[in-house]
């Protein structure tokens, strides 16, 4: 029986692109997949047929001599075109089943089947960094040690004892996965043989038993830039987890952690700090010595009457920025506090003061008055 034309077959002209070809033959193989057409007992020879014409249209090498001598191109004795050994047209059902997986959904699985040598780029490290408020403001060298992983120096990083370049797996042919079928279904499983790389090694290497990564804490030296707070994540490239059979290495990064300060509160550049005064000072006025976030002071003057909860400014005494040149402010919050503990003759002096008038207190004159106003208005 005359074998039907591979063109005809995926429903494409002999003039059809690559691109076409392909196309052409995704939707004959979802067309004709066993798994779509479970009630029809042709299909998986319809199937087979539109995985061969794919097979060798797909390959230009194939294409040509299939072009040229038609299918006697891969015929025994006749393979005139056909090099590299490869066996023509009707390839078992497995193979053919494998084929479609790879190129229906190989696209879809992040490329991984791309991917032959398998080699596992390190895991990124976290590091969290615990830093005072000072050392925030000042920036600060810190020394971390990173516990980790690097290339096994013995045999390169390969896994192979000697530094031998490993071989493709056997068992799996470097796809890294195994499929077997089971009625209409096809299960597929990491490879047992080499758990998934693609690769075995014959002689693992003493040293690293075959990883081609041993444990190994570094230390490393960072310089932390003045104006980090908490979130802030400083990224070393490279200084992660060892890549894996000579994969590059991950990243690393220092999550900053400000702790809280025991005298400033911040908000993104700027600082705040809450001083109490006396009642006296705040009356009659004064000066008071601010801490700075420098470690050093500086000179406040309290105003004539300030009343508590005043904020005053104090330019240029915050917090710098992280990528930029300009500095945050310090506010200061006046606290005035009410007088404890009083003598009798203290009480005397204040009863006295009280006595002299009631123009001293406008604010809690005006309050009560608005007060009175309010209680008026719900009687009416
Ligand atoms: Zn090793
Ligand atoms: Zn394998």
């Amino acid at each position: 029986m005359a074998k039907r034309d591979y063109y005809e077959m995926l429903g494409v002209g002999r003039e059809a692109s690559d691109a076409e070809i392909k196309k052409a033959y995704r939707k004959k193989a979802m067309e004709h997949h066993p798994d779509r057409n479970a009630q029809d007992p042709n299909a998986e020879a319809r199937f087979k047929e539109v995985n061969e014409a794919y097979d060798v249209l797909k390959d230009s090498q194939k294409k040509a001599a299939y072009d040229r001598f038609g299918h006697a191109a891969f015929e025994n004795g006749h393979g005139a075109g056909a090099r590299g050994g490869f066996q023509g047209g009707g390839g078992d059902f497995a193979s053919a089943f494998s084929d479609v997986f790879e190129d229906l959904f190989g696209d879809f699985m992040g490329g991984q089947a791309q991917g032959r040598t398998r080699r596992a780029r390190g895991s990124d490290l976290r590091y969290n960094l615990k830093m005072s408020l000072e050392d925030a403001f000042n920036g600060k060298k810190a020394t971390i040690d990173v516990p980790g992983s690097a290339a096994c120096e013995v045999c390169s990083g390969t896994g192979a004892e000697g530094g031998a370049e490993p071989l493709t797996c056997p068992t799996c042919s470097g796809h890294g996965k195994v499929r077997a079928q089971q009625g209409f279904f096809t299960v597929e499983r990491t490879c047992p043989t080499c758990s998934g790389r693609g690769q075995i090694i014959k002689n693992p290497c003493h040293a690293c038993g075959g990883s081609g990564v041993v444990r190994k804490a570094r230390t490393l030296n960072v310089n932390i830039p003045a104006g980090v707070e908490t979130g802030t994540r400083i990224r070393l490239a490279g200084e992660g987890e060892a890549g894996l059979r000579g994969g590059p290495p991950g990243d690393l990064y220092i999550f900053v952690e400000v702790e809280a300060h025991p005298i400033f509160q911040r908000e993104a550049q700027d600082l705040y700090c809450r001083i109490p005064v006396s009642m006296t000072t705040a009356t009659l006025g004064g000066e008071i010595d601010a801490p700075t976030i420098d470690g050093g002071r500086t000179r406040v003057k309290v105003p004539v009457g300030v009343q508590s909860g005043k904020q005053l400014r104090l330019r240029g005494k915050g917090m710098p920025a992280l990528r930029a040149t300009t500095t945050g402010d310090l506010y200061i919050e006046l606290a005035v506090e009410t007088p404890v503990n009083l003598s009798h003759r203290q009480k005397e002096l204040l009863r006295q003061f009280d006595e002299e008038g009631r123009d001293n207190s406008p604010e809690t004159q005006d309050f009560f008055s608005r007060v009175k106003g309010f209680w008026d208005g719900m009687k009416g």
